[in-house]
């Protein structure tokens, strides 16, 4: 999961009666049109029309290096570079599947433009089974960018993306799900950045990529050198991009991973780096507002309701008793509004978050 953070309609507003652009946009889309022969991240490096499979090292420093797997698909075609990555968070699993599909199913000769895919950026938490966090030096993978070159590993990675994945695209999504103890429903996020030539192009990936929930973030980081996340790396420096979420809890489930396959190829289509004519998808619910309830102590959860539940105000969620079962906190909705998600395992730590519920924009 990327965050939970409240939103408001005032940013969103303010947009319309707005004129600034983005002059670097036009001159990023035009060099990224130039028919470059070759595309190269890391160890991959794709001719016009070739795939090419390899890594991307992230250099040992005051801990341990490692390689991230990467895949390059360099079209027949010229056309916008788009990013994909997903595993941030190594045990989102339906996303890190979907990247994977994406690979194999995606060919250099339908394609108008470059494809970068990176299925696990966060290969200690896959491997290791860790939710949330990199084993290695116990920070978020979706938390310290831009990065740093002498920082620890997570940080190191998050320069080496930004370096080698981040500044030669023109658009990047970034794939989350439900972490093994999230119940979560699909949803993506759109960013509203106040460049309105950005915003306008970044509305349409999201609109594209077809979920039914799309948060609006208007509190994301402006500052390109603190931009914590990875999405918002790509659209502080004037790439229009997106985050979207799918999966749940562990298990794999084929209907979310083909949610994300097909948002991404839909995305693909709506910036025409392919043909396929994208079903125009149902119109989005807006959310406008993000609220969440967390757990006064340490203790044990009872789900009341299932993710995707609309609630009233006041409506009980569920229940938290301590080790031998007695009370000790009443989970109530603290307003009306879909279930986002909700905590999948009993394991409740003081402070964690127990639901979050999104207030759609009427
Ligand atoms: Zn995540």
């Amino acid at each position: 999961m990327k965050a939970r953070e409240a939103v408001s309609l005032a940013v969103l507003l303010s947009l319309s009666g707005s004129t600034s652009s983005h002059p670097a946009a036009g001159a990023r889309a035009q060099s990224a049109r130039d028919g470059r022969p070759a595309f190269t991240v890391g160890t991959a490096t794709a001719q016009r029309g070739q795939k090419a499979l390899g890594v991307l090292n992230v250099p040992a420093g005051v801990d341990a290096g490692y390689d991230m797997p990467v895949a390059v698909i360099h079209g027949a075609h010229p056309g916008p570079v788009l990013a994909v990555v997903s595993g941030a968070h190594g045990s989102e699993y339906a996303s890190i599947v979907a990247v994977e599909q994406l690979i194999t199913s995606v060919t250099p000769a339908e394609l108008s433009g470059t494809l970068v895919l990176l299925p696990i950026v966060n290969v200690p938490s896959f491997e290791q089974i860790v939710p949330h966090i990199n084993p290695v030096d116990g920070k978020s993978m979706n938390r310290f960018y831009p990065g740093n070159p002498s920082g620890t590993q997570t940080e190191r990675a998050s320069h080496v993306i930004t370096k080698a994945v981040v500044e030669p695209c023109d658009h990047l999504i970034d794939l989350h799900g439900g972490d093994l103890d999230e119940n979560l429903r699909p949803y993506s996020y759109w960013t509203v950045t106040g460049h309105q030539q950005q915003d306008t192009v970044s509305r349409a990936m999201a609109e594209a990529f077809g979920l039914a929930y799309i948060i609006i973030s208007t509190d994301r980081p402006k500052d390109p050198n603190a931009s914590r996340f990875l999405e918002n790396t790509a659209s502080t420096r004037g790439k229009p991009s997106i985050t979207a979420e799918a999966g749940r809890s562990g298990p794999v489930d084929p209907s979310d991973v083909s949610v994300l396959v097909r948002g991404v190829r839909n995305v693909m289509a709506q910036l025409k780096m392919v043909a396929q004519s994208a079903a125009p998808a149902a119109r989005p619910l807006w959310i406008e507002k993000v609220v969440t309830v967390t757990a006064e102590q340490n203790g044990m959860f009872h789900p009341a309701v299932d993710r995707d539940r609309e609630v009233t105000g006041g409506a009980k969620i569920g229940a938290v008793t301590d080790y031998l079962n007695r009370p000790i906190q009443d989970v109530v909705a603290p307003e009306a509004g879909l279930i986002l998600f909700v905590r999948a395992l009993p394991s409740l730590k003081k402070g964690d978050t127990i639901a979050s519920i999104g207030v759609v924009r009427k």
